[in-house]
């Protein structure tokens, strides 16, 4: 951490946030020689949802963290700032469901013996069901996925979890999402590449080619992924060129009547000031929007997008492992807990003592709901029954616990998101060039790491020759730029960490919808709303 100089800073570029968009842009701006200061309202913690926290030695993730990526650009910026500190970590995931474990990516024969001969022959009876009479008036996410796969295989496999991560009846979701997220996923063609999995006969090399959820093996820093934006962190400020300054949160983003900004930021020693040529957000837009002044138009369509919370509960539980799994999905609905995580299969390092194992147990909810506003030591009260009920635990043997909560994990694509980021992004593109919104919640787009940093590099091109080389928006879910020309282009779906997955695991294989993307200099809202 670097503690601000003084009241008012001078610099190139100022940046919201340090997570892994923040950081990118402040350490590529830095290393072309341009002075940053990126400002971080955690006061302990850089890497944003990336981060890695730690608790009396004991390290953990806001949900595992994979790298991956199918862009070359990334990979090379990662093995750049992390040069010696990446394992290779076999992937092992599986859905826990009434009392059976069941592989992920589905094996055939497996979810036939556990689901047993009578729930096995509803499933297949309630699909050749609906594909012999189709619900014709499809509205909910419930409708469709039951259209696409039956009831039985929707219950077992979709509902509680989709339920659990986005906190909202099945029924009520619109059907639209569904399509957008499911679409292509074949029951046949899974039950299809099942049978040859569990006979050996599909055993596709790592070659970057699948979707992202089913690969086998991941790279991981030994230290989890807060070792890598400690890294980046440390490379900015030994440069001498940019200042991380920890503990202040965004206060205000004012334009300086010269196409430049003034931002000021609150700390608990007081107000920052920070004057630069260029401001570059990952704040969520939301806040993006009420923070500025002037306030823009679409304040208010920005006020309407949403989040959904999450947090972990990490206990320290004495003895081995208590499963194989890097993860395990939670589909019983007994239980609120939706996913729980194995700290010591993503490393062993993440674990100080070697006669102890560390679970964390992740509960989607929302800020401020009763999950979010339980006391930690309920919590971890909570969290330890819910792996008695399952039987994955043994409560003697728990020995500590801790609690992490991440506001605003999720951005919400609801009905209105896409038309409320179009609004801002228009206005602010129309009126503020040198002003950049990067990054997951800086866009709006529920993506991974690769595509928050993919945003940040080309954001850093575009200052760097001082007009807009790349539109930032073009960045697909796998972290490629299209050109125009590579209109339709099908990008496949990324490791969406948690109720795709989640889908793919129930069926396997996902394909995306089609992304069409405009060229630099095209970017009329309509066309590009229609794409
Ligand atoms: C459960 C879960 C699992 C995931 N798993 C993976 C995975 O396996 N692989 C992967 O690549 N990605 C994964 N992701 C996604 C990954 O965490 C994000 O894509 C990435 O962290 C986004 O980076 P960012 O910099 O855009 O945003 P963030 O990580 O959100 O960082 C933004 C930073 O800005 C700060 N900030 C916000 N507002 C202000 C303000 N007003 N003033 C000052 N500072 C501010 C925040 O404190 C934060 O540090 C996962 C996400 C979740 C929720």
């Amino acid at each position: 951490m670097t503690e601000a100089k003084a009241q008012t800073l001078n610099v190139d570029v100022a940046i919201i946030g340090a997570g892994p968009a923040g950081l990118t842009a402040g350490y590529l701006l830095t290393k072309a020689g341009k002075t940053v200061a990126i400002i971080e309202k955690d006061e302990t913690y850089v890497g944003g949802i990336s981060r890695t926290v730690e608790h009396e030695g004991y390290r953990f993730d806001i949900g595992g963290h994979r790298f991956f990526s199918k862009s070359q650009q990334v990979v090379d910026l990662w093995n750049e700032i992390l040069p010696d500190d990446f394992i290779e970590r076999p992937r092992m995931s599986r859905i826990y469901y009434e009392g059976k474990f069941y592989s992920y990516p589905l094996r055939a024969f497996e979810a036939l013996r556990n689901l047993g001969l009578w729930r096995s022959t509803q499933c297949m009876a309630s699909y050749l069901w609906v594909r012999a009479f189709p619900n014709r008036n499809v509205k909910s996410f419930e409708d469709w996925t039951t259209n696409q796969f039956g009831k039985k295989l929707y219950s077992i496999f979709f509902k509680t979890y989709t339920e659990k991560v986005w906190g909202m009846p099945c029924d009520e979701m619109s059907a639209d999402w569904a399509a957008q997220r499911i679409k292509g996923l074949s029951l046949m063609g899974a039950v299809v590449d099942g049978l040859k999995r569990s006979l050996g006969l599909n055993r596709k090399p790592n070659d970057g080619m699948q979707a992202k959820t089913l690969l086998e093996n991941f790279r991981y820093p030994r230290k989890g992924p807060g070792m890598m934006w400690e890294a980046a962190r440390d490379k900015i400020v030994a440069s001498g060129k940019g200042q991380v300054i920890m503990g202040h949160a965004l206060d205000q983003l004012a334009s300086d009547g010269r196409g430049g900004w003034r931002m000021t930021a609150k700390g608990k020693t007081g107000m920052l000031t920070i004057k630069a040529r260029h401001a570059i957000s990952s704040a969520p837009m939301r806040e993006l929007a009420k923070r500025m002044h002037p306030l823009p138009q679409s304040t208010f369509q920005a006020n309407d997008l949403k989040y959904r919370d999450f947090l972990t509960v990490a206990l320290m539980v004495e003895g081995e492992d208590l499963f194989p799994d890097n993860w395990i999905y939670i589909h019983d609905s007994k239980v609120k807990v939706g996913r729980v995580q194995n700290f010591r299969s993503w490393s062993p390092e993440m674990i100080p003592d070697p006669a102890m194992a560390c679970v964390g147990l992740e509960y989607f909810c929302f800020e401020g709901d009763g999950l979010w506003s339980m006391e930690d030591a309920d919590l971890v009260d909570l969290a330890t029954r819910e792996m008695q009920i399952l039987g994955l635990l043994d409560p003697a043997r728990v020995r500590g616990g801790a609690v992490v909560r991440q506001e605003k994990a999720y951005p919400v694509y609801d009905e209105d998101y896409a038309a409320n980021v179009a609004a801002m992004r228009d206005e602010l593109e129309a009126s503020h060039p040198t002003l950049h919104m990067v990054g997951r919640n800086g866009m709006h787009r529920y993506n991974n790491q690769d595509h928050a940093m993919m945003t940040a590099m080309l954001t850093v091109e575009n200052i760097l020759a001082g007009r807009r080389v790349y539109d930032i928006w073009c960045v697909n879910e796998d972290a490629e730029y299209h050109e125009a020309g590579d209109e339709g282009a099908e990008a496949s779906l990324p490791a969406r960490e948690s109720v795709s997955e989640d889908q793919a695991a129930a069926l396997n294989s996902m394909r995306d919808v089609p992304t069409r993307i405009v060229a630099d200099g095209d970017s009329d809202a309509d066309k590009r709303r229609a794409a």
